[in-house]
């Protein structure tokens, strides 16, 4: 057996998962598609629950100075987390890229063996293990675990391959994203909704700022289905450093096209 559990995808779900079972003295290798972490901003930050549990794991001074917010929102509602008591809140304006180092560190430290460059192909359960086929850097390979867990994403190989429905809607909405260097642009961190759609804005740091707009209209048939992102970075000119045109999705997955948290 090459390792008690195999998570394919080392992204927050797949590097926090690996990280836990450590901690609890499994063995874990993670497969991950990418030679590296992709540097995208995403998710701006995380809920209170999971400000708790970082806290827990003794990993939120690795975040540095983190800016809490009582101010949350329902689909551009403002919502008032103050009135409920506990000790932590929402964290504003951490890059999921930060979350992402983070959590990697904090699994590999804790003996987690992440291997890059690994595509995960194909799964066959043989009842008391799984066989596992992954594209490596040095060609097809065949790992064998006692459990396998999908942290592959919206598009999860492992779902289909162990035969997961994963019932949905089709896109009824479209959004732009970008983060944008050298504007003055005013916080709208919550999303404000408008007579065309819905804008939010928040600052990201080092003079960056995320802008999302939605119109409220379908997206366009030839729309594509994967968020398209691109990356322009020349510092000190008003730029995007990054614009993303994403679909939203309804189902039981995150959907990308939330307003940042
Ligand atoms: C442009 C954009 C903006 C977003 N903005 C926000 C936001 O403001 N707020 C918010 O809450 N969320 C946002 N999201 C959503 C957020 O990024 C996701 O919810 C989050 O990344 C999901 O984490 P995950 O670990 O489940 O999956 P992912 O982060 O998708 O990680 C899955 C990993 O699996 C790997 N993988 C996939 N297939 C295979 C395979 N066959 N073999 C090996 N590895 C594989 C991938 O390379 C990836 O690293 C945004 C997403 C995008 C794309």
């Amino acid at each position: 057996m090459d390792a008690s559990v195999i998570v394919v995808g080392a992204g927050p779900a797949g590097l926090m998962l690996a990280g836990e079972l450590r901690l609890g003295g499994v063995d874990v290798t993670v497969l991950e598609q990418l030679p590296a972490r992709t540097g995208e901003s995403r998710g701006l930050g995380f809920t209170a629950r999971t400000m708790e549990v970082f806290d827990q794991r003794g990993i939120l001074p690795a975040f540095g100075a983190i800016e809490t917010s009582t101010q949350g929102h329902f689909g551009g509602r403002p919502v008032d987390f103050g009135v409920l008591e506990g000790a932590h809140y929402g964290v504003k304006a951490v890059p999921q890229s930060k979350t992402e180092s983070v959590l990697e560190e904090w699994a590999l430290r804790l003996g987690a063996d992440l291997r890059r460059s690994h595509t995960v192909r194909a799964l066959t359960d043989k009842g008391d293990h799984v066989v596992v086929e992954a594209e490596g850097p040095d060609g097809p390979q065949r790992l064998t675990a006692r459990y396998v867990v999908g942290c592959d994403g919206g598009r999860s190989t492992v779902r289909k391959a162990a035969g997961f429905d994963f019932p949905g809607t089709s896109a009824t909405r479209e959004m732009f994203l970008a983060d944008i260097r050298g504007c003055e642009i005013t916080p709208r961190p919550i999303g404000e909704t408008v007579p065309l759609g819905m804008v939010m804005s928040a600052p990201l740091g080092d003079g960056i700022d995320r802008i999302m707009s939605a119109s409220g209209a379908p997206p366009p048939a030839d729309a594509p289905r994967r968020p398209r992102t691109r990356r322009s970075p020349p510092r000190g000119s008003a730029s995007p450093a990054r614009t993303s045109r994403t679909r939203n999705r309804c189902g039981s997955a995150p959907s990308a096209t939330r307003p940042g948290r």
